[in-house]
């Protein structure tokens, strides 16, 4: 059966090279252009992505709804308060989890493959401030556990894509993740997992790091606690900024 479900799968990739694909979202239009895996352009088109344009909290990235025009002064000091305890500098997304997005971060725990449409749109998120002053690329680690599972750690892929296409020294090595964050997790209120995940990083190369402004990469944000633990341990090591940038985030 084994054998058989293996030729199935080579099958079906053979398959998708001459046949276009069918988009993850919402599987009835398919993939026109090869660039948008695992979505179809009006699958990208409903999935909210930021721009410069876009109100956000300048630290988390949250976007945020203002009643009144605000001066560019007062976008770039707009904050959602939400994030004050977080320890990295500023954190920001592509767009949304939701539609393309989603489906990108969830096929990308599935296949070691980012799409050319969402590589530009990380790169071009990183240009903009104040991620641009970033020196050195880290993604966050996965425990260990799970990268035996499935083979990768899909926040190293989109780490790498993007060291590689804006030109970043790429650091996958200095800062490793010590225990395995799944255990006992689900019977543990908020302020229990958030200590869990704090004692996770590690930095075992300081000396590489210390002067360094990191962008920490990852598939996606959601309470902003992991990215929140890496910064305490980069920090903690010497880092001087913690930049923070995922293919998603939740709102
Ligand atoms: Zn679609
Ligand atoms: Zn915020």
């Amino acid at each position: 059966v084994r054998i058989a479900s293996k030729i199935g799968g080579l099958y079906d990739a053979a398959l998708s090279l001459v046949y276009p694909q069918a988009c993850a979202v919402c599987e009835v239009r398919s993939v026109e252009a090869h660039a948008d895996l695992p979505a179809c352009a009006e699958c990208w088109s409903a999935t909210r992505i930021f721009n410069e344009q876009t109100l956000m909290c300048s630290k988390c990235g949250l976007p945020l709804d203002s009643p009144a025009i605000l001066s560019e002064e007062q976008k770039l000091g707009l904050r959602c308060h939400r994030c004050d305890m977080e320890e990295f500098t500023a954190a920001r997304a592509v767009g949304v989890y939701e539609a393309a997005l989603r489906a990108s971060v969830l096929s990308l725990k599935r296949t070691p493959f980012v799409g050319t449409r969402l590589l530009n749109l990380l790169a071009e998120t990183q240009k903009r401030a104040p991620l641009n002053e970033a020196t050195r690329v880290i993604p966050v680690p996965l425990a260990r556990d799970r990268e035996q599972e499935r083979g990768f750690n899909q926040a190293a892929i989109l780490a790498r894509q993007l060291a590689s296409r804006n030109c970043l020294p790429l650091d996958e090595w200095s800062l490793t993740r010590t225990i395995h964050s799944s255990m006992h997790r689900a019977g543990m209120d908020t302020r229990a997992r958030r200590e869990s995940v704090d004692e996770a990083f590690r930095v075992i190369r300081p000396r590489l790091i210390e002067t360094e402004r990191i962008l920490l990469v990852d598939d996606v944000l959601t309470t902003g606690a992991t990215a929140s633990a890496c910064a305490r341990a980069l920090r903690a090591a010497g880092t001087k900024e913690v930049f923070v940038l995922t293919a998603a985030r939740a709102i």
